[in-house]
């Protein structure tokens, strides 16, 4: 038996809502809409089922990618050799105890955000506009408006390469600018958020308020991954890309946004070799003509 064998045993005969696919296009999972295909794409419902892909990576040496909505991914043209896996229903856990939450690494951030204000709970409002998983916003540290996710987590567990569960507090999480230390664990799990309360109405004016600054200053149309690359110390990346005279710089399908020079759009059946041509023309520009390195956000995926 080889390692697709068991993975497909995991869940045979069981009673169970995952799901298992063999060669899947992953351009059907990320916002890019780029990637080529999974040798297995796993939709795991349970922490059981969970643990048993960390122990047949182990066992088999297959390589395990974590995704979450695909909303901060860069896939390659080869797609990945390993298994994909993304968390679906235990990991969609949404429990509120006053003003804290128990929130499953695969709740939207959306969804959070909206549940958070009907109960008057604020703190996650600037994330309505972030299309994310609560597992990427984990890994990412994601944020806006000044607000980044890590700044409301007080416990975060995640799970070993052995595939135990284990209890992480803030501090352990290591959050900074878009950066936690969680990727060195085999995944994220869940996370208890401790929120403010106050007004719903409040609350739920402030979330549509940000969504509606940033849909009318972001591209929100057509496919693309958020923002290229992270703010250099001192520096906006969108406006030094767009002091270079780069927005609507285009190489093949992929083009730099003309509404905001951090967001590179699939815009024509872009591959990930155009996407990141274009990456390796803007950071170089940026450096010759500004001196600044700009550091890739995006995280790649089979490369
Ligand atoms: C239109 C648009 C707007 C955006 N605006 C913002 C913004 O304002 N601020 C911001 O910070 N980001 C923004 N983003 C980027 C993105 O939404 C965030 O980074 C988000 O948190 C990523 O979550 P995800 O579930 O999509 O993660 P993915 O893109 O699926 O994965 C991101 C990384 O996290 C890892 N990962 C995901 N889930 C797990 C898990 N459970 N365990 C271990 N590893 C995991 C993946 O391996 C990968 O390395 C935007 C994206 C888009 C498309």
């Amino acid at each position: 038996m080889g390692w697709k064998e068991e993975l497909s045993s995991l869940i045979q005969n069981r009673n169970t809502r995952s799901k298992l696919r063999f060669d899947e296009p992953l351009g059907k999972h990320n916002y890019f809409g780029i990637g080529g295909n999974a040798a297995a794409y796993f939709e795991v419902s349970t922490t059981d089922e969970l643990a048993q892909v960390a122990q047949l990576k182990k066992r088999w040496e297959v390589p395990v990618a974590l995704i979450g909505r695909g909303s901060n991914l860069l896939v390659s043209d080869a797609g990945y050799s390993g298994i994909v896996v993304r968390l679906i229903g235990e990991f969609n856990r949404l429990e509120f105890d006053q003003n804290r939450v128990d929130v499953g690494a695969g709740v939207s951030l959306p969804r959070l955000s909206k549940i958070a204000a009907n109960r008057g709970l604020s703190g996650v409002e600037f994330a309505l506009g972030i299309p994310g998983s609560v597992g990427g916003a984990l890994i990412m540290n994601a944020g806006a408006w000044g607000s980044s996710f890590g700044d409301l987590v007080e416990r975060v567990q995640v799970m070993t390469e052995e595939g135990e569960p284990i209890d992480l507090n803030h501090d352990d999480a290591q959050f900074s600018y878009r950066h936690s230390g969680l990727k060195p664990y085999f995944c994220v799990t869940e996370a208890t958020l401790t929120l403010t309360p106050g007004d719903a109405e409040e609350v739920d004016a402030l979330m549509q308020d940000l969504y509606n600054q940033k849909i009318t200053s972001q591209p929100f149309a057509e496919e693309n991954a958020g923002c290229m690359f992270k703010n250099p110390p001192g520096h906006s990346a969108g406006k030094l890309i767009d002091e270079c005279g780069l927005k609507g710089h285009r190489v093949g399908g992929a083009e730099v946004s003309k509404i905001h020079g951090n967001f590179i759009l699939n815009l024509d059946n872009a591959t990930a070799q155009d996407v990141l041509s274009l990456v390796r023309h803007i950071q170089n520009r940026v450096k010759r003509e500004r001196g600044v390195d700009l550091e890739m956000e995006v995280q790649l995926l089979g490369f």
